[in-house]
């Protein structure tokens, strides 16, 4: 198994000189389990992948949407494989009672938005509303390999799902745009159990979160977002191998990310900060 990151920021772009070996693109994770590949968020991270992926075309990839904030689908409609005749996509998202994935993905195609629609991209795509709890089995392309994705709801304004990837005896988690409980949350903790890799939103210092740093602009309670330091008890509680900080906040620089990890890496020694180009091999 192999991950990618080609999008860690969260919330919007941050391109500039303050943040150029961490990167300002926003989510987006490659996944590659034998021969399938799998995407995790479409955020303008996403459009990079795009590039890479029409060197390997016809391509077929799983694409995952942990929901569909502007920073998590914004890449789409940049992404140039899918308007490519011949390349398939399978995409997946949360069950949402008012609007499918599918409407969604239009949505932010329509005019007088983004001049040209959904129904214009030329590839194959057939859009999937998961259940909570639903399993999706994947051919690996590999004999006898087949690639699991498990889900569960986190906790985040108009909800987010978190993904599990198990695959020829590894496995990694994807958990980002959730807010921690005073406990450890149940669900997060059984779907990251003994995981290889959990990749989980640390978006704030506790001090930023908590609004004690005067720079963060107050409280950041009921946003949705975690920090280093839950990222560190959920890894700890779940006994997963190694932990990745992601889906960093727009105000923090290069040197303010690497500080944050710094601080997890005292308490839990196998922690890294995403950053653009990072790859991680199982
Ligand atoms: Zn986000
Ligand atoms: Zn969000």
């Amino acid at each position: 198994m192999q991950i990618t990151f080609w999008g860690v920021r969260g919330s919007i772009p941050t391109p500039g000189p303050e943040t150029v070996q961490i990167g300002g693109n926003t989510s987006c994770v490659e996944v590659r389990a034998g021969g399938a590949i799998l995407i995790f968020d479409g955020g303008t991270g996403l459009r990079l992948l795009g590039r890479k992926l029409l060197n390997e075309m016809p391509v077929t990839a799983h694409i995952f949407f942990s929901h569909v904030h502007w920073d998590h689908i914004q890449g789409f409609p940049f992404f140039a494989p899918a308007f490519v005749s011949g390349n398939s996509f399978h995409l997946y998202g949360g069950h949402n009672v008012s609007r499918t994935l599918e409407e969604t993905l239009a949505g932010q195609m329509d005019h007088p938005s983004f001049p040209v629609h959904l129904t214009d991209m030329s590839s194959k795509m057939t859009f999937n509303d998961l259940f909570e709890g639903q399993i999706v089995e994947l051919d690996a392309g590999v004999a006898g390999q087949t690639v699991r994705v498990s889900n569960s709801r986190g906790n985040h304004p108009n909800g987010v799902w978190a993904y599990r990837v198990d695959s020829d005896g590894r496995s990694v988690m994807y958990a980002t745009d959730t807010e921690h409980y005073a406990v450890v949350d149940p669900k997060l903790l059984r779907l990251a159990w003994g995981a290889d890799v959990l990749i989980y939103d640390a978006m704030y210092t506790p001090e930023e979160y908590a609004g004690i740093d005067p720079s963060a602009g107050g409280p950041k309670t009921g946003w949705g977002h975690s920090t280093f330091e839950e990222a560190v008890k959920l890894a700890k509680a779940a006994g997963v191998k190694k932990l990745v900080l992601f889906h960093h906040d727009p105000m923090q620089s290069d040197a303010a990310v690497r500080d944050k990890e710094r601080r997890a890496q005292l308490l839990f020694p196998d922690c890294v900060a995403a950053f653009e180009g990072l790859t991680i091999r199982l």
